[in-house]
């Protein structure tokens, strides 16, 4: 591995075995990226606080970012391989587990091909190093189409959605927290989710900030934190955002309200969008929204009078039904009001490892559903099939019928939709293989866990959320212990060798060597690159001295915007230089703006009416037009079942953490005080609520936090289930709410999950 961390960045107080020292890195457990200051004495951690240097977070930390300790220190946490026998489990070496998925593996590759394998991909690859690098040579290594990740749960209308508008299917619009004047955010939580596809710590401080210069919106069905905290709630019937967002994008029409500013040269299907908003006015949708066409008109107005501002929308309004749609909407908003690429506006990611050279607007565009799933029928997207389909694909017979799965850092057992069905269709599996440090709902049907190292024992940087900051910034944190166990590169590297059909003794370090020519050779042969023709041979040479994980750093910073380039900018950037110069981090300033050059669409402009969007208009009226309204006209009195983040935890993990889940129950269902009249139900008592495809008891919460219609109960709970080896959490095991969310409600255009608007039947138990 790379430079030891006390060598990098510790100050160290003296030369003893057990000197005090401080370390320096950023928090890898959700989006924020907090910077950290660990104080470690030998293999002991003395204290985690925030890191008062750190130019981007500024101290901030949540009550997550110091249980990195416990989490290290967590008896439950494997560090060694576990293999399945007869008899149980088997604690095994790392040769013998790669030997027994070898073992497991021939015989599924022998009788039906690499087509029988499959890979799912948790979130936490993308907050860990080793992960974000390392995963495609295993997926390469599988070689079938059955992929399948988090993404489909919880982001994939965001990726659909800026693939079809700009070409670019992971560069993410960002609100520009910090310049804005007026800030319009329907269903997130970024007071207690610290931010989704959103890298900009202190959230709260941030959002208060805007509050005291401006105005600050939030659209949601519940009175969460965030909107008590805003100039303004507004209260949504949940899954109906996308109908509001046309209600909005109508009034600008119909207002002459328009005005799309410096790249109006930019822009395509103006008129076609306006055709397709002419029938949600802000009068037609009010009953079904819940939200009065004055208020919509009022918030439309101020959207385009304010001089800079931004529409933001996450989980509440994308994991339903129409959820590309709603991400579609928000965006043609923010292009429609002149906000797009904009100071204060929405703008992209101007990362240090980005090359930021002018280019020419166009490119291949984004496509869509290039082949299906076998049993499902759904297209892919982004090279994945959706996540609520990973049972069907499993358990519907015939040739191509998943056998064997590679699961690497994901819980599906407790994230993906109807659970119980997953729960079932892995222990039909020849071969399961779980890439954990716990035994999971998932894991304990594995046939091999390889549990990675803690995170305090690798190093880290953000190549993932680098691009979702509202800044420029880079950061590389050294891991503050070393230790012998092998690293997530190795474990990852190895994997795909075994998949490969290699011999397991083979030297894991051919798959970096390989990644690493195929890294020099596309930079080299880019022509915007600093080392565009250069010779291969000499920038690995230049490379040397890191290895693994940190050469692949030291290579990205040095051709990106503010690198060296390899001695073209002899002053620039290097990873020895964010080291030594910048321990806390080092800040580049504010984002700027990148379109037109940074449009890959095919016709060069920003495309608010893309076909697919146009075509799924059709369904979009259809549903519109079924919603049911009763007699005083107003929606539907079927509950619906929302989701709700949770501060204290990181979706289906961070619960065998005392600190964090001592106390009253989290777990409960929170229901408004008039459906609990109705109901009969009582504060503390026990509802039983009822989906379409499965049932929970869990305890009542009666709040008018949420608005009447709703029920709310947070996710990634339920640890009550045999073979789970996660003691603390055990004690408080609580429901999992995936057992109620339904695997065949998808949003067709993206294939991701329903988790918000399901419908469900509450009664007393
Ligand atoms: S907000 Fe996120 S990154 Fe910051 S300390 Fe909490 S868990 Fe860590």
């Amino acid at each position: 591995m790379g430079t030891p961390a006390t060598e990098a960045t510790a100050t160290e107080a003296t030369d003893a075995i057990d000197a005090i020292v401080t370390h320096h890195r950023s928090c890898p457990l959700c989006e924020a990226c907090c910077g950290l200051e660990i104080t470690t004495k030998g293999d002991q951690v003395l204290r985690i606080r925030g890191d008062m240097n750190d130019p981007y977070s500024k101290g901030f930390i949540c009550p997550k970012g110091s249980t990195l300790k416990q989490l290290h220190e967590d008896p439950d946490r494997l560090t060694s391989p576990r293999i399945r026998t007869a008899e149980g489990w088997k604690q095994a070496t790392w040769d013998e587990a790669f030997a027994e998925i070898e073992r497991r593996l021939g015989p599924i590759v022998e009788a039906h091909g690499r087509q029988a394998l499959g890979t799912v991909l948790g979130n936490p690859n993308t907050h860990n190093l080793g992960g974000q690098l390392y995963v495609r040579p295993v997926m390469t290594a599988v070689g079938s189409t059955n992929a399948f990740s988090a993404s489909t749960v919880d982001q994939m209308p965001k990726h659909v959605s800026a693939g079809l508008m700009w070409g670019r299917p992971d560069m993410f619009p960002l609100p520009d927290l910090d310049r804005t004047d007026y800030l319009l955010m329907l269903g997130a939580n970024p007071y207690v989710s610290n931010g989704s596809l959103l890298t900009a710590p202190d959230m709260p401080g941030r959002l208060e900030a805007i509050r005291e210069r401006g105005t600050f919106v939030v659209v949601d069905p519940r009175r969460t934190k965030t909107a008590e905290n805003a100039t303004e709630h507004l209260a949504i019937v949940p899954g109906t955002d996308s109908f509001w967002l046309m209600a909005l994008i109508n009034t600008l029409f119909d207002e002459g309200l328009v005005d799309i500013g410096r790249l109006e040269p930019h822009v395509s299907g103006v008129d076609e969008v306006r055709e397709m908003t002419a029938p949600y006015t802000a009068e037609v949708v009010a009953d079904r929204c819940g939200i009065s066409a004055e208020t919509t008109r009022r918030i439309a107005r101020e959207l385009a009078a304010a001089p800079r501002a931004a529409v933001y929308a996450r989980m509440g309004a994308h994991t339903v039904e129409f959820g590309t749609i709603a991400s579609w909407a928000t965006d043609v908003l923010n292009v429609l009001t002149g906000n797009l690429d904009e100071p204060g506006g929405i703008m992209f990611n101007c990362a240090p490892t980005q090359n930021m050279a002018p280019s020419t607007p166009g490119g291949r565009g984004f496509t869509l559903g290039r082949w299906a799933g076998r049993a499902s029928g759904r297209p892919e997207v982004k090279g994945e099939l959706p996540a609520a389909t990973l049972a069907e694909e499993i358990t519907t017979p015939g040739e191509g019928a998943i056998k064997g799965l590679f699961v690497l850092a994901c819980n599906p057992v407790r994230s993906f939709p109807n659970s119980d069905r997953i729960d079932e269709a892995l222990q039909q599996l020849d071969l399961l293989v779980v890439v954990d440090p716990y035994v999971t709902a998932t894991a304990r049907h594995a046939h091999v866990i390889l549990p990675p190292t803690s995170a305090l024992e690798r190093s880290h940087y953000d190549f993932a959320f680098e691009a979702n900051m509202i800044r420029s910034f880079a950061k590389y944190s050294p891991a503050v212990f070393e230790t012998d166990a092998p690293s997530e590169e190795q474990i990852l590297s190895r994997l795909a060798l075994v998949i490969q059909g290699k011999p397991v003794d083979t030297d894991p370090v051919v798959v970096h060597n390989q990644m690493m020519e195929q890294l020099v050779d596309a930079e080299i042969g880019r022509g915007s690159s600093p080392i565009h023709g250069r010779d291969k041979a000499e920038i690995l040479e230049a490379l040397a001295a890191w290895e693994w994980s940190e050469q692949i750093i030291d290579f990205r910073l040095r051709v990106g915007q503010y690198g060296d380039g390899f001695g073209a900018n002899p002053d620039g950037l290097t990873l020895r230089k964010l080291i030594d110069e910048h321990p806390s981090g080092a800040d580049f300033g504010p984002l700027v703006p990148r379109f037109p050059d940074a449009i890959r669409t095919v016709s060069g402009t920003v495309e608010i009416a893309p076909q697919p969007i146009v075509d799924d208009m059709v369904r979009f009226a259809a549903h519109f037009g079924a919603m049911r309204l009763n007699e005083d006209g107003q929606a539907s009195e079927q509950l619906v079942l929302i989701g709700r983040r949770q501060l204290k935890t990181v979706n289906s993990w961070m619960h065998n953490v005392n600190i964090l889940i001592k106390g009253k129950t989290d777990c409960t269902l929170q229901v408004h005080p008039d459906d609990a009249s109705r109901l009969g139900l009582t504060n503390g008592g026990s509802a039983t609520v009822q989906s379409r495809v499965g049932k929970v008891v869990v305890p009542v919460e009666i709040t008018d936090e949420v608005m009447p219609g709703v029920v709310c109960l947070p996710h990634g709970w339920g640890y009550d289930a045999e073979g789970i080896e996660m003691h603390t959490a055990k004690t408080k095991p609580g429901v999992n709410s995936n057992v109620l969310t339904d695997d065949a409600a998808l949003d067709d255009l993206s294939g991701n999950c329903t988790l918000n608007g399901i419908p469900v039947e509450v009664t007393a138990a």
